[in-house]
């Protein structure tokens, strides 16, 4: 019989220790013991909580399915709980997430970002996780482009024939809330047209094309719209299932050999160098950052997440190795070449996405002093 496991990767940042920088401990105990809670209770079987920079990281692994109200409910009064440990400390941005009081059942669209996939476990079934901080989900755009539909990046894709027929990638029009799917290689062109505006259209899922199999599944959210103001990034969220048929482990991992430019960055407001570390390295610094990823791998074993023999979940800090210290110097390098500029574009974001900071303040104190040219 066939075992139907869900993972669910929900983060939030509930405040955070000096600035935009860490999840101080406090927070992360409050995490610990209710996941731990939960898993006695027999609502999840397996958790890891984890921080990338000043967002608090919920990985559960259970058999409840996506968008479970029971699921959604234990992240949010998780986040509800630290958040107001945070505010006891005065921590700073406490519940900056938190963008409603009151819970109705779905945790998405009210602050946090959620990243959930329901998988029919197969013989093995390895699972990379990904977090990002000071960035928004567009971020993934370019690396799931070259996973799933770049030959020169995915071997898989010319040589095993588990792969032929590509695969499809669902499209988030975060502007107008649509979303439409694509199908690779037939309509790449297409797909990199719409993808390549990442601060607009997202890609939120993947599938195998040839049989539907789910391969990614992301948090997609823009929480400005939400807000109708500028209340913090939407830090994303990305889960990636590798091997026998999909991208290999070191095929999902290959697009991080450079860095790339994302958004986010100081006050969300500039482009970044994307700098992937280990968990020991994930905080953001330099000017809020740069931006960082984290990337965790996993094996999913008959629900839960397999465990070493103490009974601990094993986790693959993917990222905490020389093999990216090339991206990281990259990443330094573009920082400095960007800080250079300032508060001149392309340095920082155009001037839609300014919209929702607080520069509309200093264009309304001058808008009396315009006279017509
Ligand atoms: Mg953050």
């Amino acid at each position: 019989m066939s075992i139907r496991t869900t993972i669910s990767l929900i983060k939030c940042d509930v405040g955070s220790l000096a600035g935009h920088h860490i999840v101080p401990q406090p927070l992360f105990k409050i995490a610990e013991r209710n996941l731990q809670k939960a898993s006695e209770d027999g609502l999840i079987n397996s958790y890891y909580v984890f921080n990338v920079g000043d967002d608090l990281e919920l990985l559960m692994v259970h058999t409840k399915g996506e968008t479970n109200p029971e699921i959604h409910k234990l992240a949010w009064d998780t986040f509800k709980e630290a958040a107001n440990k945070a505010l006891e400390l005065k921590l700073y941005g406490a519940g900056q997430d938190l963008l409603k009081t009151a819970f109705s059942g779905n945790i998405r669209g009210i602050g946090p970002g959620v990243a959930e996939m329901e998988i029919e476990e197969r013989g093995s079934d390895p699972i990379v996780v990904f977090g990002a901080d000071k960035t928004s989900a567009g971020a993934f755009n370019f690396p799931l482009f070259r996973i799933f539909a770049d030959p020169m990046n995915t071997a898989g894709l010319v040589i095993d024939p588990n792969m032929a027929g590509g695969f499809k990638f669902e499209v988030m029009d975060t502007v107008k809330n649509k979303k439409v799917v694509l199908k690779c290689p037939e309509e790449m062109y297409e797909l990199i047209a719409l993808i390549g505006t990442v601060q607009r259209y997202m890609i939120s899922r993947v599938w195998r094309a040839r049989d539907n199999l789910i391969c990614a599944s992301g948090s997609v959210t823009r929480l400005s719209q939400i807000a109708g103001k500028y209340v913090g990034k939407d830090d994303p969220v990305m889960i990636v299932r590798a091997q026998h048929g999909l991208p290999a482990v070191g095929e999902i991992l290959a697009p991080f050999m450079h860095s790339y430019l994302v958004e986010g960055w100081m006050r969300g407001s500039h482009w970044g160098p994307i700098m992937p570390v280990g968990l020991k390295d994930s905080k953001c610094t330099l000017f809020d950052g740069p931006p960082r990823m984290v990337a965790l791998g996993l094996q999913v074993t008959n629900g839960e997440i397999a465990k070493d023999d103490e009974g601990k979940p094993m986790m693959a800090d993917l990222f905490d190795d020389p093999a990216f210290e090339l991206a990281r110097r990259e990443a330094l390098e573009n920082a400095a070449m960007l800080r250079r500029m300032g508060e001149f574009e392309p340095a920082r974001l155009g001037p839609d996405e300014m919209e929702y900071t607080t520069i509309g303040q200093i264009l309304e104190k001058l808008r009396e002093r315009f006279k017509p040219a």
